[in-house]
């Protein structure tokens, strides 16, 4: 009998340092322990009743064990499941001027959200461009102005707009220098048009979408143009989506390290 016990406290004790190793279990049912080898000693007599008690306990432990074990399971799985947009408190808002096929939206939110660690939302309902950013004779929209308008968007911390009309800046000497894109760096808004990046492959049209917008709000969250790797996405696409083609869709180890100094 005294082996039987013996070998039962050994597995017992192996029990609960198995536990130990999880929340601190030791000591918070250090009294529960105490009392199951009070009742445990006692159960060597003969009363049944005792012994009922002993297992009784152990009962009440191991259910308190796979408790706990199911409650941190299910933060993990919470915390694993939960979705990255809304890992960050940064606020991105998409607004769109043109119509753009849905599968893209969500290409665009997904992509945005994974990159950035943020919450963001499309803007409901189609805007029309600001008519003070027109630029009658390219038949282009001025995208500083556009900026500006964007600004005043309120709710979000960073806004993207998206257009499919041809936009430009002053750039390289140039009053009206057509462009891919425009974000301040920093800053709160950025747009994108979809004029020059058209091709035929779905496919690559969907690349180029992203890689630009990402870009531009790379220079949102004050990430300059990155001269380290040309396969990062805020190189320098001078205009042109050949540039933006030999990108990949992430972020270089530099890029990331000022992205994430705030
Ligand atoms: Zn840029
Ligand atoms: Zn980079």
């Amino acid at each position: 009998m005294n082996d039987v016990l013996s070998n039962s406290q050994k597995s017992y004790q192996a029990y609960r340092y198995r536990l130990a190793g999880m929340v601190e279990y030791k000591e918070a049912y250090k009294p529960c322990y105490k009392v199951f080898t009070i009742l445990h000693n006692q159960s060597i007599g003969p009363s049944e009743g005792v012994e009922d008690n002993s297992i009784f306990l152990i009962g009440i432990e191991v259910t308190l064990y796979y408790m706990q074990l199911f409650s941190l399971l299910l933060i993990i799985m919470t915390r694993m499941m939960s979705p990255v947009s809304s890992e960050g408190s940064l606020k991105i808002g998409v607004i769109y001027f043109s119509p753009i096929d849905v599968k893209l939206k969500k290409d665009l939110l997904y992509n945005i959200g994974i990159t950035y660690r943020c919450n963001v939302d499309e803007i409901e309902g189609l805007r029309t461009l600001p008519t003070e950013a027109y630029f009658k004779a390219r038949n282009r929209y001025r995208a500083p102005i556009i900026l500006e308008y964007l600004k005043t968007i309120h709710g979000y911390d960073k806004i993207i707009g998206v257009t499919s009309n041809d936009i430009s800046t002053t750039s390289r000497g140039v009053y009206d220098w057509g462009v891919l894109g425009l974000g301040y760096c920093p800053g709160k808004s950025c747009v994108i048009s979809t004029y020059r990046m058209k091709t035929s492959n779905k496919a690559l049209f969907k690349e180029r979408f992203i890689k630009i917008a990402l870009h531009e709000l790379g220079h949102t969250m004050g990430i300059p143009h990155c001269a380290k790797d040309l396969k990062c996405f805020m190189s320098d696409a001078e205009g042109t989506v050949r540039s933006v083609d030999r990108e990949e869709m992430s972020l270089c180890s530099s890029c990331k390290k000022i992205l994430n100094k705030d």
